[in-house]
C-alpha cells in the first residue's frame, strides 16, 4: 500500500481491471491516475499490450467514464451538451420564467465543477420541481443548488425578472473581475437594466465579452477601448499537429487529407509519434522515409492542398531531440514534446524544455507541461523562462486543443504576445474526429485574449510556407 500510486488502487475500483492488467498499465505503460489511463485508452495505447484487444480497451474506457462522471467534475466538452439539454428542459417546463446560464460555464472555463442559472422562477416553485425528480436540494435565501443521481451540481441564483440581467453580470464574472469593477464602479442592483450590455454602456466602458472576464486588467483595457479582437473558429487554416495509422492514430494520410479537405482548411501537418515512443509506434527512418514518398504523392494529387512533413518529437531525458540532424533536416516542421519521464522538479523540468527550444529544429513546442486536466497536474516550469527562450530562439508555443489537454494553459496568453511569440492552436488528433477539437482550443484561448494574427494554425497556406521558410533559416 506504501509503495503504491493513489491512482493504482484507484484502478481496483474500475470495472473489468484486475491486478495482472493494472501491473501492465502501471509498469509498462507507466500510467498512474485513472485520467492518465483514459487518455491512454483514447490514444489506442492499450491495445498494443498483451491481453489488452480493442474490445478490452473500450470496456476500460467506458467503465473509467462512468466511474470519472461519478466524481461531480466535468470538463467542458463533457457537459457542455448536458447543459444545453438542461437549459432547453428547464425553459419549456417553466414557459413564463427564465433560465440564463451564467458562472463558470458562461465563462468558458476548461473544468466544470457546477452549472449555473439566473432566474426568475419562485424559488419554491423551483423546489418542488427538482424535489419531485427525487433531486437533492439545498437553499439558503436567493440561492438553490440541486444535484440528481448523475451527480452534476445545479445552482440557481433567484431574483426578480426586472432584476435578471443585472443578477446576470454579477454571477458571470470571476471573483476577481467583479470585485475590480465593483471598486471602479457602482454596481446598483436594484437598478434595472434591459440588457447586460447597459451595464457597459452606462459607464462608457466597451462590452466585455463573459470569456474574457477572469482578470481585471481586462476592464482597464475595456475602458480605453482597447480589447482584443479575439481569434474565431472560422479562423482555423490548417490542421497542426496530427496522427496517422502510421503511429497511434486511426486513419491513413489520405483519408486524413480529405476530410482536412472537406472542412475548406488549406493545409494538414503529419506529426506522427518519434521513434523513442515505442508504445505509440514511434517511426524509425526507414518509415520516415517511406511517408514522406507517399506524402509527396499526395501533395501532387490534391494540390494546392498541401500535406507538410512533420514529427512530435519526444524531448528526450536530456533534453535533446529524438533523431540525429539528418533526419531532423527532413521534416518541413518540427514539434516537440515531453511524454516520458513526467515527474521533474521545476528547475529539471525547465531545463529540459529550454534545452529544446534552442534546438535549431524545433518549431513548436507541444503540451508545454504535460497536465491532463481532473486526472493529472503537468510538471511544474518556469513559464517566464519558457517565453523568453520561445521568443529568442522563434519557437511557437502550443495551445494542445485536446479538451482534456489545453497546454499551455490560457493564462500565459498574454505573456507569450508581449513578448512576440506564436501561439498554435492544435488539436493533437489522433482521428479525423478529433480535427472538431480546435474548437476547444479556441474557445480557451478566446480567454487568453488571442488574436489570429498571433495563432499559427490561422496563417494562410502562403503565411505558412512563409513562416516554415524563415524557420528553415535557424537549421542554416
Ligand atoms: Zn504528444
Ligand atoms: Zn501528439
Amino acid at each position: 500500500m506504501q509503495k503504491t500510486p493513489a491512482g493504482i488502487l484507484q484502478m481496483m475500483k474500475i470495472k473489468g481491471l484486475g491486478p495482472k492488467k493494472i501491473s501492465v498499465i502501471w509498469k509498462e505503460l507507466e500510467v498512474e491516475t485513472i485520467g492518465e489511463l483514459l487518455y491512454a485508452c483514447e490514444e489506442n495505447r492499450l491495445c498494443l499490450f498483451k491481453g489488452f484487444g480493442e474490445k478490452t480497451q473500450a470496456n476500460i474506457k467506458e467503465a473509467i467514464s462512468f466511474y470519472l462522471s461519478n466524481q461531480g467534475s466535468y470538463l467542458f466538452s463533457q457537459i457542455e451538451e448536458y447543459t444545453k439539454v438542461l437549459t432547453a428542459r428547464l425553459q419549456s417546463d417553466f414557459q413564463d420564467y427564465s433560465f440564463l446560464i451564467t458562472g463558470d460555464f458562461r465563462r468558458h472555463a476548461e473544468v466544470i465543477h457546477q452549472l449555473e442559472w439566473v432566474t426568475d422562477v419562485l424559488i419554491d416553485k423551483l423546489e418542488t420541481y427538482f424535489i419531485h425528480s427525487a433531486y437533492e436540494i439545498e437553499k439558503k435565501e436567493d440561492v438553490l443548488v440541486a444535484r440528481g443521481t448523475d451527480n452534476v451540481t445545479l445552482t440557481f441564483y433567484i431574483t426578480t425578472s426586472e432584476k435578471l440581467n443585472s443578477r446576470l453580470f454579477e454571477t458571470s464574472g470571476s471573483p476577481e473581475f467583479i470585485e475590480g469593477w465593483n471598486t471602479l464602479f457602482n454596481v446598483d442592483t436594484s437598478k434595472q437594466v434591459a440588457t447586460e450590455e447597459e451595464i457597459f454602456s452606462n459607464n462608457k466602458v466597451q462590452s466585455i465579452p463573459p470569456f474574457l472576464r477572469e482578470k481585471k486588467d481586462i476592464i482597464a483595457r475595456a475602458m480605453s477601448n482597447d480589447l482584443p479582437e479575439v481569434l474565431q473558429t472560422s479562423d482555423i487554416k490548417g490542421i497542426i499537429h496530427s496522427h496517422s495509422n502510421w503511429s497511434d492514430g486511426s486513419q491513413g494520410i489520405e483519408e486524413m487529407a480529405n476530410a482536412a479537405i472537406q472542412k475548406g482548411l488549406e493545409y494538414l501537418v503529419i506529426s506522427d509519434h518519434s521513434k523513442s515512443a515505442f508504445y505509440a509506434n514511434g517511426l524509425y527512418p526507414d518509415r520516415i522515409k517511406a511517408q514522406h514518398l507517399l506524402i509527396d504523392e499526395l501533395n501532387e494529387k490534391y494540390a494546392p492542398f498541401r500535406i507538410f512533413k512533420s514529427i512530435e518529437s519526444d524531448i528526450l531525458h536530456d533534453g535533446s531531440l529524438d533523431y540525429d540532424e539528418a533526419t531532423l533536416s527532413t521534416f518541413d516542421l518540427v514539434i516537440a514534446s515531453v511524454h516520458a519521464n513526467l515527474k521533474m522538479p521545476e528547475a529539471k523540468a525547465t531545463a529540459r524544455l529550454l534545452q529544446a527550444i534552442a534546438n535549431p529544429f524545433t518549431t513548436i513546442l507541444g503540451h508545454m507541461t504535460g497536465r491532463l486536466l481532473l486526472s493529472r497536474n503537468g510538471y511544474p516550469v518556469n513559464f517566464e523562462a519558457i517565453i523568453e527562450a520561445c521568443a529568442k530562439y522563434q519557437v511557437v508555443i502550443e495551445l494542445n486543443a485536446n479538451p482534456r489537454r489545453l497546454d499551455m494553459d490560457w493564462r500565459w496568453i498574454p505573456g507569450a504576445i508581449d513578448k512576440g511569440v506564436l501561439i498554435s492552436i492544435d488539436p493533437d488528433a489522433h482521428a479525423i474526429g478529433a480535427f472538431d477539437d480546435v474548437r476547444y482550443g479556441v474557445l480557451a484561448a478566446q480567454k487568453g485574449g488571442l488574436t489570429k494574427q498571433h495563432n499559427l494554425s490561422s496563417f494562410s497556406l502562403l503565411q505558412f510556407n512563409n513562416f516554415l521558410a524563415k524557420q528553415k533559416n535557424k537549421r542554416l
